[in-house]
């Protein structure tokens, strides 16, 4: 029996509350498994831990999170608390420090989701957006001087190096091609940012070469906004700087139906440091603390930890449950219009586990 360590990290907010539904649903499906089994440890770092200690976690975090499998992640961010603190803190002190630089989003129309755009048949919408997730816009490069004199000056200088390009391009192209159309839409900004865009188009025009059978083309970013709406068949996988991909994945996430069910993968492909998986949103401050957050971005996160620890049929499992939980109205909450809480949605995904593991050893 295969044993998994997973550290899981909810943070501040609403990761409180999804993250321990994320773990339940690990639980109710090792259960049914005689392969694997999981071994949580939990970290209570963020806001709390910020007002004891004044840092969102300590010195030596990471190192009690190296040799973990992987890493399942709620929300930094607090209402107390500045936002470039808690983000910079927590999350991507963890995504910097094991050099997660794959940010992986997957978007697709669950079943029973209305979602809104009216013209959009569901399967005219099945994404995947990767993030440079290491450099670019969020590099962490740039200062601040002269605070609070008229000749205050500020920047935060974009930095893309050549192997960073290399290898967000290298990982979007190969994901691209596992992915039944081998479709690839490059991202960028090239005819305003004359440098590093520009270094950014001619990279993925050399990376391309190494996969002739993947078709790709490039848009700018702006212009890509617009063909998400009117155009989204001609979308599949998408690959773009971690700030444009940082919008366009929200908009992604929104033209699916909602915030709450998208997931993400901060993923270091080399593994040589776990990977951590966490819905895409943030701590939702008008809902925090009443049972109402959706988890089933949590869950389908968790979908994507079990693809990265190669435990395929597991994924499958449990995206199933997720869906036929979603095709069910009764079983929407707030954010999709319907009134089921957290703890609703997890049992319905942890029964259907259940059920499924015992219809298949009957
Ligand atoms: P948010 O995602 O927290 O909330 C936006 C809106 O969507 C809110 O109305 C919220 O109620 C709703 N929503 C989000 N997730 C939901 C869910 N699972 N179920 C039901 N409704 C849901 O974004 P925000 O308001 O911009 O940010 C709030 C805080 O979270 C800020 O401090 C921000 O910095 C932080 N944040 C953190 C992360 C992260 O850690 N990855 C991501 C985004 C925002
Ligand atoms: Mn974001």
């Amino acid at each position: 029996m295969k044993t998994y360590s997973i550290a899981t990290i909810p943070g501040d907010g609403i990761g409180k509350e999804v993250v321990p539904a994320g773990q339940q649903v690990l639980e109710a499906l090792a259960k049914t498994s005689s392969t694997f089994r999981f071994e949580f440890e939990n970290f209570d770092w963020g806001g709390d831990y910020y007002r004891q200690h004044g840092v969102m976690m300590p010195a030596d975090g990471l190192d009690a999170i190296r040799n973990k499998d992987a890493i399942l992640f709620g929300s930094a961010g607090d209402p107390h608390i500045p936002d470039h603190i808690t983000l910079w803190g927590l999350r991507l002190k963890i995504c910097q420090g094991f050099d997660q630089y794959a940010n992986v989003r997957p978007t697709r129309i669950l079943s029973g989701i209305d979602a809104p755009l009216k013209r959009c048949k569901p399967e005219d919408l099945n994404w995947v957006i990767v993030r440079e997730n290491s450099e670019g816009e969020y590099s962490g490069v740039g200062g601040r001087v002269h605070q609070g004199h008229p000749i205050e000056a500020a920047t935060d200088v974009s930095m893309m190096t050549r192997a960073g390009v290399e290898r967000i391009m290298r990982f979007a192209f190969k994901l691209a091609q596992s992915r039944p159309r081998k479709l690839l839409t490059v991202i960028t900004k090239s005819n305003a940012q004359r440098h590093a865009m520009v270094m950014w188009d001619e990279i993925a025009l050399q990376i391309s070469k190494e996969f002739p059978d993947v078709t790709w083309d490039k848009e700018l970013v702006d212009a890509s906004t617009a063909r998400m709406i009117n155009k989204p068949q001609t979308l599949d996988t998408i690959v773009a700087t971690n700030l444009h991909a940082d919008i366009l994945s929200d908009l992604a996430a929104a033209l699916a139906g909602s915030l709450g069910i998208a997931p993400t993968g901060n993923i270091d492909p080399e593994h040589r440091y776990p990977s951590m998986f966490e819905p895409i949103h943030g701590s939702a401050f008008d809902i925090m603390g009443k049972g109402l957050a959706n988890p089933v971005g949590t869950f389908w996160s968790v979908v994507m930890l079990l693809e990265h620890l190669g435990e395929f049929d597991a994924a499958k499992q449990v995206m199933s449950a997720i869906e036929q939980v979603t095709a069910n109205p009764k079983l929407h909450t707030g954010d999709l219009g319907g009134k089921a809480t957290t703890v609703q949605v997890t049992q319905a995904v942890c029964e259907l586990l259940t059920a499924g593991a015992q219809r298949k050893a009957a």
